[in-house]
């Protein structure tokens, strides 16, 4: 018999963080890589977020705090989901977790059982399908193709949907994809949602803030009031804010779920950091302006890296609405010879190419429920990403 569990030998270690090891890796080797794997931005926390984190150091703050977040913070969650999203909750229906990974891990935790059915649209962030098995639930992956720019339709949704389904995880703007649902799409998913009182809605809006080209971002529980009380709206300070190493995710819903949620908390990681937690305070009541700044560099690095990578032989990159990623398709590629006489059979093979013929790191589509493509996160250097997709563009043209 085993030592280890079940639970864990149904897991697979995180395929984005181990491309980012391996690049890192090969650098520090001395070859001359390109890393595009990481799901965080490349600028820096803004620094009266900073100095609210050093002021509550030297006022003592360094205490436990309530376990599922301090009044103060949840105060400006509750105001953050009313000014920006219209959403009306009391700090009793709101948690504070370790990271928005935490806020999903623990809602799973405290209502999935063994044979409940999660549906999952692909491609999907690579934790959800693993956190659904750590708590023996079902994913049931549903794709969303190029087709329908990666987002799934009311139709697939209902078709997904059995007597089993506990949840919808929705994701928009999505990692991988960067695809953003407009409000006409949300609402033609909540109405599928109306029909099927069982399932409850996770809106993961962590990526909320990266828009560009004037979308206008909506969350499902504003679409659709009537299932406010069957929604968890996610969100968190990594994306936005620069913020990926404090560790704070949150989430507004029911005041039910709030409370089992805090259950587990209590008897895993107690409260997050009290000196992230006051430098969340200073994020969400501080200045916005640098978000749009940092945007403004975000959408020029999109456009570059989409209009290089249709230059390329065999792949094909449609514009995401958001995020900071483009999810291209390497169709065309597949089937082809390398230089070095090997075939291409699938995005795996593309993305090992792609590292060991030119250096270039991307994180291969299969890891993300949806083939044949790859993911690049545009949150590097504009100098970097012109020299990346100049290697793709090589790559491309070297295959026969
Ligand atoms: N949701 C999505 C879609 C993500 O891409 C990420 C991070 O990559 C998260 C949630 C979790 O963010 P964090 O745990 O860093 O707050």
């Amino acid at each position: 018999m085993s030592f280890f569990s079940d639970a864990i030998g149904r897991i697979q270690p995180s395929p984005t963080i181990a491309v980012t090891a391996k690049a890192r890796e090969l650098k520090a080797a001395g070859l001359d890589v390109i890393g595009l794997g990481a799901g965080e931005p490349d600028f820096d926390t803004p620094d009266n977020i900073k100095e609210a984190a050093i002021k509550a150091i030297r006022d003592g703050q360094t205490k436990y705090t309530d376990v599922d977040g301090t009044r103060e913070l949840k105060e400006a969650i509750c105001a953050k989901f009313e000014r920006e999203n219209g959403l009306k909750y009391t700090p009793d229906q709101i948690t504070v977790n370790c990271g928005g990974k935490h806020t999903i891990f623990n809602a799973m935790m405290a209502t999935v059982n063994p044979g409940d059915e999660v549906i999952i649209p692909a491609p999907y962030w690579v934790s959800y399908p693993d956190i659904i098995q750590l708590c023996g639930g079902t994913p049931v992956i549903v794709e969303a193709s190029i087709a329908t720019n990666f987002k799934m339709t009311a139709a697939q949704l209902e078709a997904a949907i059995t007597d089993r389904t506990k949840w919808l995880i929705f994701n928009s703007p999505s990692n991988p994809s960067g695809a953003a649902y407009t409000y006409d799409e949300i609402k033609a998913l909540t109405d599928v949602l109306l029909r099927h009182p069982h399932v409850w809605m996770f809106a993961d809006d962590i990526y909320e803030h990266l828009v560009y080209d004037d979308f206008k971002f909506y969350t499902p529980a504003q679409v659709e009031p009537a299932l406010f009380d069957r929604t968890l709206t996610m969100n968190g300070v990594a994306k936005a804010y620069a913020m990926t190493g404090w560790r704070i995710g949150y989430g507004g819903g029911p005041a039910s779920l709030i409370k089992a949620i805090a259950k587990m908390q209590s008897q895993s990681t107690s409260n997050p950091s009290s000196i992230s937690q006051a430098a969340t305070v200073a994020a969400l009541n501080g200045p916005q302006h640098f978000i749009a700044e940092r945007n403004a560099v975000f959408k020029e690095r999109r456009d570059l890296v989409v209009s290089m990578l249709n230059q390329a032989k065999g792949i094909t990159c449609p514009t995401p609405e958001g995020a900071f990623y483009v999810y291209p398709s390497c169709a065309g590629m597949i089937g082809k010879t390398t230089p070095g006489g090997l075939v291409l059979n699938n995005d795996a093979d593309v993305a090992n190419y792609l590292l060991e013929s030119e250096g270039v790191a991307v994180v291969f589509g299969a890891a993300f429920g949806l083939s044949p493509h790859f993911r690049i996160s545009y949150a590097t250097s504009t100098e970097a990403l012109e020299e990346a997709c100049r290697r793709i563009q090589r790559a491309c043209a070297a295959l026969s």
